[in-house]
């Protein structure tokens, strides 16, 4: 019998690896076996040593990978996967491959600097330390890529396919419906992936929220696509117990900015690169355009930007109304005046000799390392400055810290005051919330027969479990790690 094992996101939000087996087929191999999504263990210890086990099965004998979006927790391991031996396809959607192009030779870029630093400064117990891949494993992997269209169905083996369906969670992202043949029939399961932002009004809702249509700070179409029909459905939990503001984000951005332009401070955004830093730059026109702020230079301070706002501009498609509508009228924001991006270590060093009004967008995202840390450093102990997170700030990472009101902070060994303003702007997020998931959820042709909920702290795939038990009257489990579903 075929089965479906949980190898990561049980329990916790990454690591995201789901393991379907066509076990004991005809032709007498040990099945055929697919991955839906290679992610890394992020956040804690406990879980980020599991990136360092040995895989439960041998890579060599997986035959294919099906990737749902970039995003680090969905692919981040491949090219350790590679590196062990895997040698198969790896399917994407041409976005979700351009995007990884970046991103995980970045990655590679960043293990390999972590080792050096614990080898240099003699942390670890293990000596040399050692990157989990580096640079060059993960531009190795790149060539195993192969892209596939939204909505084409495509072989993976006599009785196996699948085809991708619209996440509307990040560039590219993408749910995949799998179709099994069995004993001569055909079974549907569903891989969520991410979820994007549910649009609004959706009548299912006890509260009507009309200035939530488009879900506002997003550069890409918001939303799964509905009417789904599966049998079986793997879906993420992320924030299965909270509910985002749902207010527009605009006027309070364009507050933030005029209040520190008028103290005469700048404002800082830790952003992650990809995704983040285009959707706050796109916000950011918008509002100055309209003449809700002043108009002050804007620094990109990151050397993933360019590339990533070309990855962007190459897949306009694919973005909303707003955004295209700014794309027609202004072009791309490399060539926007006034924004200024900063490829090089040079270039960001300038930044710092800015002593006028500006907006500086940095990586990494939860200051937990990147150029952003040299300009919160030079900015965090002026009482005219104003910090804004757009992003989830994981606890632990200096990003919470200086979100929780910390008066001061340790970068680069010294105490650094903080006493700039800081504020967090919560609706950029790109996870529908727990009434966006049962919006999307009430639109199905029928319920699954089960529904394992992955990619959330127990905390919130419990919630959600019992949200969905009680309002639609679902099967719903908590998929736990290792576990063997047999389909
Ligand atoms: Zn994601």
């Amino acid at each position: 019998m075929a089965y479906l094992q949980f190898l990561g996101a049980a329990g916790t939000v990454t690591g995201s690896k789901h393991l379907i087996n066509t076990a004991g087929n005809s032709d007498g191999r040990q099945g055929f076996q697919v991955l839906i999504d290679c992610g890394l263990f992020q956040g804690r210890k406990e879980w980020r040593e599991r990136n360092w086990q040995e895989p439960p099965i041998p890579p060599g004998q997986i035959d294919a990978i099906v990737l749902t979006h970039a995003h680090l927790d969905h692919s981040g391991y491949i090219p350790r996967l590679v590196r062990q031996g895997f040698q198969g396809p790896i399917y994407a959607t041409a976005a979700t491959i351009d995007l990884c192009a970046v991103m995980l030779p970045d990655s590679g870029h960043l293990q390999e600097e972590e080792a050096h630093f614990h080898n240099k400064k003699g942390t670890s117990k293990h000596r040399p330390a050692l990157p989990l891949y580096t640079l060059q494993d993960a531009e190795d992997c790149l060539r195993l890529f192969q892209p596939v269209g939204f909505g084409e169905m495509k072989q993976l083996s006599k009785e196996l396919s699948f085809r991708f369906v619209h996440a509307g969670h990040i560039l590219g992202s993408c749910m995949v419906e799998l179709f099994l043949q069995q004993n001569g029939k055909q079974h549907k399961f569903l891989f969520t992936g991410d979820i994007g932002r549910v649009p609004l009004p959706c009548p299912t809702f006890e509260v009507p929220r009309p200035d939530a249509a488009q879900a506002p700070g997003r550069v890409v179409h918001a939303g799964p696509e509905p009417g789904e029909d599966a049998e079986l459905m793997v879906m993420e939990s992320t924030y299965g117990n909270r509910v985002h503001p749902h207010e527009d984000v605009r006027p309070q951005l364009a507050q933030l900015i005029s209040d520190t332009v008028h103290r005469g401070g700048s404002v800082i955004v830790p952003a992650f690169a990809v995704e983040r830093t285009q959707k706050f730059l796109f916000m950011t026109k918008e509002i100055m355009e309209s003449g809700t702020c002043p108009r002050v230079p804007v620094f990109v301070d990151s050397p993933m930007a360019i590339k990533a706002v070309e990855i962007f501009m190459k897949y306009s498609s694919e973005f909303n109304d707003d955004a295209r509508k700014l794309v027609n009228k202004y072009g791309s924001p490399l060539t926007w005046e006034g924004f200024h991006f900063a490829a090089k270590q040079e270039e960001s060093r300038k930044i710092n000799d800015a002593h006028y009004p500006c907006i500086i967008v940095s990586s990494s995202g939860m200051v937990t390392g990147g150029r952003v840390l040299h300009h919160l450093l030079q900015r965090l102990p002026d009482p005219r400055n104003q910090v804004i997170f757009i992003g989830f700030q994981s606890p632990g990472t200096r990003g919470e810290i200086i979100k929780n009101g910390a008066r001061s902070l340790r970068i680069f060994s010294q105490d650094v005051a903080i006493r700039a303003h800081v504020a967090a702007l919560e609706q950029f997020s790109d996870h529908a919330d727990t009434e966006e998931l049962l919006c999307w959820l009430k639109s199905f042709r029928q319920p699954p027969r089960t529904t394992f909920l992955v990619h959330g702290e127990s905390e919130a795939a419990q919630q959600l479990q019992q949200t969905i038990s009680l309002k639609l009257g679902w099967k719903v489990d908590i998929a736990q790690w290792m576990q063997k579903v047999v389909l």
